[in-house]
Order: structure tokens, then sequence, then C-alpha cells
């Protein structure tokens, strides 16, 4: 395949919406913004060898490629448009790239989004995916927006794209697993869900919110400086799947995977207290698991305490590039 073909390859599979005027074709999309909306735009870069291994299916690389960022306009409140597709491909394999778009537009179709345009070169492996949603003024969640009091609450369960991680380096890094489990912790890993339902359902409810890619302890870090406050989390409450709990039975590291694991994708958020109804009524409309974690206080710095109330030193707080070593 030639550079055009793979386009076309392309063009032909994607599903178009009302308001995109021009989509893959020209040198720039013609894109109609709905009146009373701010345009919420986002990127991520997924490079092999560090995002993903050479090994990963094309279809779970697709899917967690659009996954990723989708992830951040949830985080945001915002409600998923477009979006545009950088692909660096060492060679133009045509079922690499029919399977890459199996797993990229499975998601695309859910959230009814539509890839409206992208770049295509030769290169070391890499996938750069930018999305485009709305949110109307003023009711984005905003990093800095964390008060004294609030709650901090999670979705879903912290730490099984860690042990999926783990697993995927060292099938025995567990020791003994079931296969059920080692499914569904490879399968967190590989095919995160972004919270999109729920992050619009938080419009108006929540003060700030964060999704967690990094790894909780950074992350919720990142609202906390943007804040300039601290928080007080109780490692006792973390989300914990069947499966992480049957897989890691020392509470040290089963904590060390949920507070510094990196690639949940969940929602990280602060809320006042009086939400705290109608925000557990808004995940049961969701079908999601939530869990209030801790609370923000005035004091800077995260102060984390085990189950009996002892404060615990977390070793490490999540992953950063250039800084850790891909192990
Ligand atoms: P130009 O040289 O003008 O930048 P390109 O040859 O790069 O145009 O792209 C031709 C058309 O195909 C453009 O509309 C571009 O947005 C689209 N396109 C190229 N690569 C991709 C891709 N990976 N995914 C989606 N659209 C793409
Ligand atoms: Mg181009």
């Amino acid at each position: 395949m030639d550079e055009f073909t793979l386009i076309e390859r392309i063009r032909s599979r994607v599903a178009t919406r009302p308001d995109v005027m021009l989509g893959i074709g020209d040198d720039a999309a013609l894109l109609t913004m709905p009146t009373g909306q701010m345009l919420a735009v986002s990127t991520d870069t997924l490079n092999e060898g560090v995002h993903f291994a050479a090994t990963a299916r094309c279809q779970d690389v697709g899917f967690k490629a659009l996954a990723v960022s989708l992830s951040d306009l949830a985080a945001m409140a915002a409600e998923p448009a477009w979006a545009t597709l950088s692909l660096s491909l060492p060679i133009a394999d045509a079922e690499w790239l029919d399977g890459f778009f199996d797993g990229f537009l499975e998601l695309a179709v859910q959230h009814r989004l539509s890839l409206v345009g992208g770049d295509t070169t030769c290169g070391p492996l890499s996938i750069g995916v930018t999305v485009h949603g709305f949110v109307p003024p003023g009711q984005a969640l905003c990093r800095d927006a964390a008060c004294v009091g609030d709650d901090i609450w999670v979705t879903g369960t912290l730490g099984d794209a860690a042990a999926g991680l783990a697993l995927q380096r060292d099938p025995e890094a567990l020791g003994e697993i079931g296969e059920d489990q080692r499914t569904w912790l490879l399968s967190r890993l590989h095919r995160p869900t972004p919270r999109l339902d729920f992050g619009l359902a938080l419009r108006g409810l929540a003060h700030a919110a964060i999704d967690v890619s990094d790894g909780l302890l950074a992350d919720l870090g990142h609202v906390l400086r943007a804040s300039a406050l601290g928080a007080e989390l109780e490692l006792g409450q973390l989300p914990t799947s069947e499966a992480l709990s049957a897989a890691v039975d020392d509470d040290t590291r089963r904590w060390t995977l949920q507070t510094a694991g990196g690639d949940d994708y969940e929602l990280c958020f602060t809320a006042p207290k009086d939400s705290e109804p109608t925000i557990r009524a808004a995940a049961e409309s969701c079908a999601l698991r939530l869990s209030c974690i801790g609370r923000i206080v005035s004091a800077p710095g995260l102060r984390l305490t085990v189950p009996t109330g002892r404060p615990w030193a977390p070793s490490r707080l999540g992953y950063q590039h250039f800084v850790d070593e891909l192990t």
C-alpha cells in the first residue's frame, strides 16, 4: 500500500456526523460548532516500547489509543465529537491497519465520534490521537477547583492495569493466579474504559476532576498543586477488584499498585459533601462502582493512612517520562 491507498482505506471505514462539513480528504476538516459550547481539545501519544509492547494486538492498540484521549474528555466533563489521528508506521501493513481500526472504531462508534483527519508517515510505530469535545462555558471540571472539605472520589477499581502490566512482563510476577483473574487484569491494561457518561453526569456536581493515567498519587497531586490544597487518603477505602485482591494479598504491594500504578483511566474527582446522594445516584445510573477515598484539607501535601489509622509513606507516586525506566 502507498500512503494514499492507506488513507483511502481509513476513509472508507469512517462514519460521519452531521456537524462534519468536510472530513478526511482535503487539506483541513471543516466542522460546525454547536452554539453555546466551548471546544475541549486533548492529545495523547502511544509509542511502541513505551506505552504498549511490540507484541500487543493491533486491535487493542487501536482501542487504547482512542480510549486514553477520550478519558481526558471524560475528566473535563466534555462530550466527544471529533478526532484526528497521527500515524507513524514502520511498514504499510494492511492487516495491522485493519485490526487497528477494528479497535479504534469500536470505541468511536460507541461514543458517536467521527475521525475527521490526520497524518500518515513512515517511521517507528507511534500513534497520536487528538480528540475534540463540547462543554458549556463554566461547566468543565478543572484541576484547580478543589475546595477544603470536599470528598475525594474514584470510579471503578484501581491497580488492575498495573497488575496487568506486571503479568505482561512476567507471567509469573504475581505467583499462582486463576485464568479469569489474569484475563481481567490484562484486559484492564489493554482496553481501559473511558468514563464519559459519568463525566457528563458530574457537571454541576463535582469541583475538580482528573483521570488516573500515571498513578493515583501523581494525578491527585496535580489537583492538589493546582488547587493549592492537601488531602487525606484512607488506603482501606481504595476500590479493589476481586481479581486484584485474589492476585495480590500483601497489603503494601497491593497499595503500591493502586496508588502509583498507571493506566487505570478511572476518574478521580472532588465534590462537596452535600452532593453525595446525587453523585451516588449518577454512578448507579451509569452502573459504575464509586468509592470515597478521602478528603481535601487546607494543609498542602498528601497524608495516607492504613486501616488501623497508622500513617503510610508511599515509596513512589507514579510514572514519569524521562524519569522512570521501563523495567
Ligand atoms: P496534506 O499533505 O495536505 O497534509 P495528507 O496527504 O497528509 O494531506 O492527508 C490527506 C487527507 O487524509 C487529509 O484530509 C488528512 O486529514 C487525511 N489523513 C491522513 N492521514 C490520516 C490518518 N491517519 N487518519 C485520518 N485521516 C488522515
Ligand atoms: Mg498531512
